[in-house]
């Protein structure tokens, strides 16, 4: 999964462009839910949040690195495919 740093300046444009709806405002700036986050896996051929962040503040988040499988899977969880 992704994540969203404090750089964020909560400019709005990449909520509505995640597919899996993960993306929504925390406390203090955008938040990405990592049960949610695929990377855009199943969906895209890139990160759609990175695509249009203007301040480049979407890393992947250390505490959530998976393998293309795991986000393959967690696609077909989210969909009830599996
Ligand atoms: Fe949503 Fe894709 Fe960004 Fe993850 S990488 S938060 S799924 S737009
Ligand atoms: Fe924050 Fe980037 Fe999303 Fe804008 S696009 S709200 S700066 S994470």
């Amino acid at each position: 999964a992704l994540m969203i740093t404090d750089e964020c300046i909560n400019c709005d444009v990449c909520e509505p462009e995640c597919p899996n709806e993960a993306i929504s405002m925390g406390e203090e700036y955008y938040v990405i839910a990592p049960d949610k986050c695929t990377e855009c896996v199943g969906h895209f051929d890139a990160p759609q949040c990175v695509q249009v962040c203007p301040v480049e503040c979407i890393p992947i988040n250390p505490a959530h690195v998976e393998t293309r499988d795991e986000l393959m899977s967690k696609y077909r969880k989210l969909l009830g495919l599996d």
